[in-house]
Parts: structure tokens; C-alpha cells; sequence
């Protein structure tokens, strides 16, 4: 029902002069509004050859058949649970041995006590970390049960399709039961990061020993037919090719047919500082927007695409946000996985700032939950009034 409404009000918007002279992205927007799809082979060609306004105003429209001019955000509190890992995934500045001075695991206790000052500000906590080597279902289970008891409002966004892994492994259960206890103790989504690029030979040089792939798909499928909601990310910008962007895409949609439940695709680029990949392609700010751009156009069964403001900037978000995103993360206090990787966006965006953001691209800031079930309307001016509104393309 979703596919055929966006694809009806799609074939109504006016179409401008820069996708109109663009053979390939007229061809790829009739193509959308008959019903098909974009093939990874054409997706490739938009990618290298099509004009930059003509892509961004495609993914734009299609955005706007889906949501109007609706720009969707949470207000949410990263807390990472330890930093201590057994990987050594090239890209990543913040995993530390367990014998490193800064290595840190958090307690239940101390995990609450991150979330307390932030008591009736965020709806939700969104929380990941390293593969702690001694660590079991155990010590997940102690730390959302206690979340829950303290701030029952507060849904539980947590784990990478590797951190479940590593869980269910350390534990000697099947990722079934693992997923299945960790609901129970509160558990509500999972927040999709991990995926990287999903073609091996490249996570065999820039993420070895995590995940392959299929395993990646697997674990977020169980996760949905479990129902648990997921997010779904790539990583980019570090040795991949377009056409491993592209197969990237061909498998989120394929698994998205299949179980269903990814609810907003991340796309985020590789950041150089204080890593350790210096073959890295880093991707330029042109780039970046035509990833965001090709996302909305290629992933026409995942509603949702997110400018991560955390990790591109606000100049970037607030024109992704024009070029096919409807959704933007978040007021973010504490995010430090990105600040440790070289990011310098603030963190502890307020809601009113957030708003201004939105409105100053063009579009109306609306309020969302964690799991995009309930929504509200914002006037960054008018902070304190919140209006309840029809939810739009969902
Ligand atoms: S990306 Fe995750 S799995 Fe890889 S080293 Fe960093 S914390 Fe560990």
C-alpha cells in the first residue's frame, strides 16, 4: 500500500527541467512510478554520470511523495556500554584493549546514571559498544532491565548485528534466543551500524573478523521477525567502489522484501582523523550527497533515510535533508564513536535548535518517537506547542 501511494503522488509532482533533460533520470523516474525499481548496473551510472541537481531534486521528489515536506527527528541520549573490544576493525578509533588506560565498562548502575540528568528530555538511549571479551547475556540483560525499571518511557535502541554475535556466542545460544531474552529484558530495536560496505572482500580488509555479509542480513532478519524493529547503515568512503555501493543497496532491498523490518537506512562517510586507513578514498562533500541522494532513489521499500548530522555537519545534513533524506539524527547528547573518529558536529543539540535547522532547509521539523509510531509537529519558535499530527506516508 505504501508503494503504491508514494508512486501515485510521485507521478504528480512537477518535474523539473534538471531531471527532465537527464535521459537516466527521467528514464529512472518513470521507471519508479510504474512500479519498478532502480538496477544496481543503472544505479551505478546515476552515481557517476548524472547531473548533481537533476539526482538531488529525483530523490527529492520522491521524498516529498513520501513525506511531504515533513523532516522527522528524535530526541535521544548515545550511551556506549564499554570501549573495550577483541576486534580491530581498521576504520575504528574508539575500540581499546582491555588493559588501555581509557578502556571503560560500564555497570548497570553507572549505564542509569548516564541516562538520569536526561530524565524526561529523550525518549529514547541508543546504545553499542565493543566485543567485551568476558561479557555474557548477562551483563545486556542487567543493564536494559534496570533502564527499564528506572525510565519505563524510554525505548532501548542497542546492539550491532555483531555485538549480538559476539553476545550469543559468549553465551552459547542461537542468535534466535539471544534476540528473544534481550527483548524480554527490554530490548526494542536495533539501531543498524556494523553493516559497513556488505561485500566481504572489502570487510576482509577493513573489518576483518567481524561479521560476513550474509550474517549481517541473518541477524537483522531474525531480529524483525522476532519483531524487533532495525536500522540498516553503510559505511563509505574507505576502499569501496560504486559498484560495491550499489550491491550494498541490491541486498538491503532484497532482505527488506523478504522480513520487512528495517525502518530508516543510515549512509554515513568514512572520517579520517585519528584513525588508521590511510588507502581510504575519502569521500568529497558532492559525494556524500549523492549517496543520500541514490539511497532514496535505489531503497524505494525502506521509508526512511537518514542525514546523520553527527557525522557529516550540519552544512551537509541541512542539504541532504533537500536531496532525499526525511529524517535526521537527533538531538544526540553524548555521542562520542563519531567525536572519536574526528567528527567536530556539536552534541546536546537541543529540539529548538534542531527545528531551526530543519526549517532554515525549507522543511517542517516533526517530532518522531524512537520507533516512528507517534509523531508531533514543531515551531521551533513555539517550542512549548506540540500538535498532534496525521502521520504522513506511513
Ligand atoms: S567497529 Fe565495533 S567491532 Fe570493530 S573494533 Fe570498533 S568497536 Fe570493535
Amino acid at each position: 500500500m505504501l508503494e503504491k501511494d508514494w508512486r501515485a503522488d510521485l507521478s504528480k509532482i512537477p518535474i523539473p527541467i534538471s531531471v527532465k533533460n537527464d535521459t537516466l533520470l527521467s528514464l529512472s523516474l518513470e521507471t519508479l512510478i510504474e512500479g519498478g525499481r532502480i538496477p544496481k548496473e543503472i544505479g551505478s551510472d546515476l552515481h557517476r554520470n548524472s547531473n548533481l541537481p537533476g539526482l538531488t531534486a529525483l530523490a527529492s521528489m520522491i521524498k516529498h511523495s513520501r513525506f511531504g515536506n515533513h523532516v522527522f527527528f528524535n530526541e535521544n541520549l548515545h550511551v556506549n556500554t564499554t570501549n573495550v573490544c577483541t576486534l580491530a576493525c581498521r576504520f575504528c578509533a574508539f575500540r581499546k584493549g582491555s588493559r588501555h588506560n581509557e578502556a571503560y565498562s560500564l555497570s548497570a548502575e553507572e549505564f542509569v546514571s548516564r541516562i538520569e540528568p536526561y530524565r524526561g528530555l529523550i525518549d529514547e538511549v541508543h546504545a553499542v559498544g565493543g566485543l567485551h571479551p568476558e561479557w555474557t547475556i548477562e551483563n545486556y540483560s542487567e543493564i536494559y532491565e534496570m533502564t527499564k525499571t528506572n525510565f519505563p518511557e524510554i525505548s532501548i535502541k542497542s546492539l550491532t548485528a555483531v555485538e549480538v554475535k559476539h553476545i550469543a556466542s559468549r553465551s552459547q545460544l542461537s542468535i534466535k534466543e539471544t534476540l528473544k531474552s534481550l527483548k524480554k529484558s527490554g530490548l526494542n530495536s536495533l539501531p543498524g551500524g556494523g553493516a559497513e560496505i556488505l561485500v566481504d572482500s572489502i570487510r576482509d580488509r577493513i573489518c576483518m573478523g567481524k561479521e560476513k555479509s550474509s550474517e549481517y542480513l541473518e541477524i537483522h532478519a531474525i531480529a524483525h521477525e522476532l519483531g524487533i524493529p532495525t536500522n540498516c547503515t553503510m559505511l563509505f568512503g574507505t576502499i569501496e567502489t560504486i559498484e560495491d555501493r550499489m550491491t550494498h543497496f541490491e541486498l538491503l532491498r532484497d532482505q527488506q522484501d523478504s522480513s520487512g523490518g528495517f525502518q530508516c537506512f543510515v549512509p554515513y562517510p568514512f572520517l579520517e582523523d585519528n584513525t588508521r586507513l590511510p588507502e581510504a578514498k575519502l569521500a568529497s562533500g558532492e559525494e556524500i550527497i549523492r549517496v543520500i541522494a541514490l539511497s532514496r532513489i535505489m531503497l524505494d521499500n525502506i521509508p526512511h533515510i537518514k542525514a546523520y548530522r553527527m557525522n557529516i555537519g550540519d552544512h551537509l545534513a541541512s542539504i541532504a535533508i533537500n536531496s532525499g533524506a526525511d529524517d535526521i539524527d537527533g538531538t544526540v547528547g553524548h555521542e562520542e564513536i563519531m567525536h572519536v573518529a574526528g567528527s567536530t558536529t556539536s552534541v546536546d543539540y537541543d529540539s529548538a535548535k534542531l527545528a531551526r535547522l530543519i526549517e532554515s532547509a525549507g522543511q517542517e521539523p516533526v517530532k518522531r518517537d524512537s520507533t516512528y509510531e507517534r509523531f508531533e509537529s514543531i515551531d521551533s519558535e513555539l517550542m512549548s506547542e506540540i500538535l498532534v499530527l496525521p502521520i504522513v506516508g506511513q
